[in-house]
């Protein structure tokens, strides 16, 4: 589904991802994890063309990303993001920042957008908040919300970069169930997370990145069962978080 080939990106004169390759295949699960600054971010939004790169190519479902006649509104509608700060429409209401794009970019009639929102947020739980806004909600409300908002585009793919960790610790974990839901439920996701437990439960893959590079890129069994034969940085790393 996400094939992403010898990506190489610089800001300037500085090299931010160097020769970056990994796929996502349908209904997979690939956590991203490593230091700040290694280039998790970048790398997550080359995928939705949200960041340019200057060397190699990334295919969604077969479209390529970085070629000139690609539309990238028209693929971006098919991919979901949830960023660490929720990025809600503060001056709409939960129901209407479910319905927004569903209306304007899919073209849904208004019922159906809200029959669409209301199933959502029956499953993240937040029915009974729909027609708050999103300063009244917590964070890790709003962090389903803005989830709810994404499932509602019928994405082919989820994009998730360090959603809980701007979420106070006690709202982590709704989130978190979430995410585990969809994943169980074979939703397509990669996944910027520095939750080694969530990504023990449902990542097929764990990619280890540090500055710039793809340092591991293994299974789930390889990374949690065989620790000691990770790279030196991999470990170091997760010394320090586990
Ligand atoms: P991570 O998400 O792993 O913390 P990022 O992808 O945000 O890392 O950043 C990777 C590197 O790119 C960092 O060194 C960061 O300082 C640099 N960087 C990110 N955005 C910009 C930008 N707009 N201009 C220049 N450098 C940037
Ligand atoms: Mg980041």
């Amino acid at each position: 589904m996400i094939d992403i080939k010898h990506i190489s990106k610089w800001y300037g004169s500085t090299q931010v991802l160097d020769d970056c390759s990994t796929q996502v295949a349908s209904g997979e699960v690939v956590v991203v994890c490593g230091p700040s600054g290694s280039g998790k971010s970048t790398l997550i939004k080359t995928v939705n063309g949200l960041e340019p790169f200057q060397k190699g190519e990334i295919f969604v479902d077969g479209v390529s990303v970085g070629a000139a006649g690609t539309n990238l509104p028209k693929l971006r509608a098919r991919i979901g993001m949830v960023f660490q700060s929720f990025e809600l429409f503060p001056h709409l209401s939960v129901n209407q920042n479910l319905e927004l794009a569903q209306v304007k970019v899919l073209g849904r009639s208004t019922e159906e957008a809200r029959e669409r929102a209301g199933s959502l947020l029956d499953r993240v739980g937040l029915r009974a908040h729909q027609d708050k806004f999103p300063g009244q909600l917590s964070g890790g409300q709003q962090q389903r919300v803005a989830i709810a908002r994404a499932l509602a585009m019928d994405p082919i793919a989820m994009l998730f970069d360090e959603p809980t960790s701007a979420l106070d610790p006690e709202m982590v974990n709704e989130v978190l169930d979430v995410m585990v839901d969809l994943a169980r439920e074979g939703m397509t996701m990669m996944v910027v997370t520095h939750e080694m437990g969530f990504a023990r439960k449902v990542a097929d893959r764990v990619v280890f990145m540090d500055a710039g590079k793809i340092v591991e890129d293994c299974s789930n069994e390889e990374f949690f069962g065989n620790m000691e034969a990770r790279s030196e940085r991999a470990q170091h790393f997760l010394s320090k978080i586990l």
